[in-house]
């Protein structure tokens, strides 16, 4: 029934749109800001041509002169093939319809527009960025088109695919260079209402909820609403199958995947199901309605990639049934650590990466029935390689995306992997035995209460851990041990 309403009223705020009008008439809700967006697919051509226009406060306490946006689909399109593929921006207009000026710099990913008079702390503009841009044929991005081996089909990913508004953080905007291995990305949560035009046999699986509007001349119109969202990302295919769907304390999870992945995606369901299960019960609810599962063709992968209501999947005749499984766990808590519970996924991975791993076990504990014996000696095993490198530089829990890469030297990720998929395992296991179950998982839901749509610091859980260990000794201890600060 919720979602039934929020389709209804999603056909009736769409029924007035009009992006370069409707964008400063109709407040902000909560301050958020609102993603306006009409985007056109065309697949002969591989190509997406949109009209961005978001409508946003200053929430800083200076005026602003300049608005910045990330632009992640130059580094993808370069690093799929360089020089083979184009995106431009190719006007940029302010909240009365003048032109702006501003500068595309496509190596940093960066597009600065300067506004017609600075916008001071409280008020509200829009910016509309016309966009274009084409979708790499590829394997291995997040913004490609691809085919499963052996489909005559085709699928689109689209991540990252249209200027995001960069976040305000300690008197800047934030901009991080864009992450190749790993999710390493900073988007606060706005409000998204998008209309996608592509070719009628596609199927449109998107962040929030999709609804095929209308069909006309082999074309059709998809609307999509996403509220309170860090990111929108779309999955437009003609290989999926019709999903398969269950519910779960009121949220809908539907999990896609091509014909012949029937097995997969029926597997992946129960996984997921089971998943919002326990992690509603442990942390709190998930806010959405829906949650989309989709099997994803990314070779190379770890396993999957987490999006606000959308999860990918690599293949499990890929990875192998363990790692898919527990792929499903893993991307499914990131809907608590990442999409609701935000955070600088750049500047501090731990706070969305070592949370979503720590949860892999308590999957294993509260819904496989593994023994905490069996469990405690996995983590054992973890620790004593651990305890080797924990001296060195580079194996910290509170050190940015960018630190483990320079600790690495040559681009093998590896100590972002041990970091913050393991060390954070052996962390977070050490801080439940010394608090106790009823306090840590106290804790953990007072933090996914407090923090919820926001983005908060590691400075700022380590503020909340004293407060609710009590300044417990043993905790801070923990702190000291893993962590450069204490
Ligand atoms: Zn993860």
């Amino acid at each position: 029934m919720k979602r039934i309403i929020c389709l209804l009223c999603a056909l009736a705020l769409f029924g007035g749109f009009c992006p370069a009008v409707s964008a400063q008439s109709e407040p902000l809700t909560d301050g958020r800001s609102r993603y306006e967006m009409d985007v056109t697919l065309d697949t002969d051509a591989s190509r997406l041509t949109e009209t961005v226009t978001v409508t946003f406060a200053n929430r800083s306490g200076q005026p602003w002169e300049q608005v910045c946006f990330t632009d992640f689909v130059p580094a993808v399109q370069e690093h799929a093939q360089p020089g083979a593929y184009t995106s431009a921006v190719t006007a940029v207009t302010g909240g009365d319809g003048g032109a702006l000026e501003y500068v595309s710099d496509r190596e940093q990913c960066l597009l600065t527009a300067t506004l017609p008079q600075p916008l001071e702390p409280g008020a509200v503009t829009s910016v509309t960025i016309r966009y274009e841009a084409d979708v790499p044929q590829t394997q291995g991005e997040r913004f490609q088109q691809a085919s499963f081996p052996g489909s005559s089909g085709v699928t689109y990913r689209l991540c990252q695919f249209y200027p995001m508004l960069c976040p305000w953080r300690d008197g800047a905007f934030v901009h991080h260079p864009y992450a190749f291995s790993g999710e390493a990305f900073f988007t606060e949560c706005a409000d998204y209402r998008l209309r996608l035009r592509l070719p009628e046999q596609f199927t449109v699986i998107a962040s929030g909820d999709e609804l095929l509007a209308e069909t006309e001349d082999g074309q059709a119109l998809w609307q999509i609403v996403g509220e309170n969202m860090r990111d929108l990302v779309i999955t437009a295919t003609t290989e999926f199958a019709q999903p398969f769907t269950g519910q779960v304390d009121g949220v809908t999870i539907n999990s896609w995947g091509t014909p012949e992945q029937a097995g997969q995606a029926e597997r992946s369901l129960q996984i997921a199901m089971n998943s919002v299960e326990l992690f509603d019960r442990l942390f709190g609810q998930y806010p959405y309605d829906e949650l989309d599962i989709c099997v994803a063709y990314m070779p190379g992968s770890a396993g999957g990639i987490e999006y606000p209501g959308l999860v990918e999947i690599i293949q499990a005749d890929v990875s192998g049934e363990a790692t898919f499984a527990a792929a499903v766990a893993h991307e499914t808590a990131h809907q608590w650590f990442y999409a609701v519970v935000g955070n600088d996924q750049y500047d501090e991975p731990f706070l969305d990466e070592g949370f979503a791993s720590f949860c892999e076990y308590l999957y294993r504990e509260y819904v496989l029935g593994e023994s905490r014996e069996d469990l405690a000696a996995d983590i054992d095993g973890v620790r004593a390689y651990m305890d080797l490198l924990i001296d060195q530089p580079g194996f910290q829990l509170d050190l940015t995306y960018g630190d483990y890469q320079q600790a690495d030297g040559d681009g093998s990720g590896l100590h972002y992997y041990f970091a913050i998929y393991e060390l954070s395992d052996v962390f977070f296991w050490q801080m439940r035995q010394a608090m106790g179950d009823q306090a840590f998982y106290g804790m953990l839901r007072s933090w996914y209460e407090s923090q919820r749509f926001g983005t908060p610091t590691i400075d700022q859980f380590l503020t909340h851990l004293s407060d609710a260990s009590g300044g417990d000794s043993a905790v801070s201890a923990l702190v000291s041990q893993y962590m450069t600060r204490a």
